[in-house]
């Protein structure tokens, strides 16, 4: 899965909104957040991210945005 980061909080241009072709994408208070249980891990959205919020699960560092992601797209 991919997943949001810190660097979307209060930028939220929502491109990858757009291109994402399963819209798992959802809006939280200052952030977006991708549900990992719908994305299929295409990898469209991370270069539309105008401040490379976006990355893949793999990245170090990425295990407490993925819990922060499911959290966040659990609410919607
Ligand atoms: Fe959507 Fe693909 Fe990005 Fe997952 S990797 S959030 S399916 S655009």
């Amino acid at each position: 899965t991919y997943v949001v980061t810190e660097a979307c909080i209060k930028c939220k241009y929502m491109d990858c909104v757009e291109v994402c072709p399963v819209d798992c994408f959802y809006e939280g208070e200052n952030m977006l957040a991708i549900n990992p249980e719908q994305c299929i891990d295409c990898g469209v959205c991370e270069p539309e991210c105008p401040i490379d919020a976006i990355q893949p699960d793999t990245r170090e560092g990425s295990e407490k945005w993925v819990e922060h992601n499911r959290a966040y797209a659990a609410l919607w």
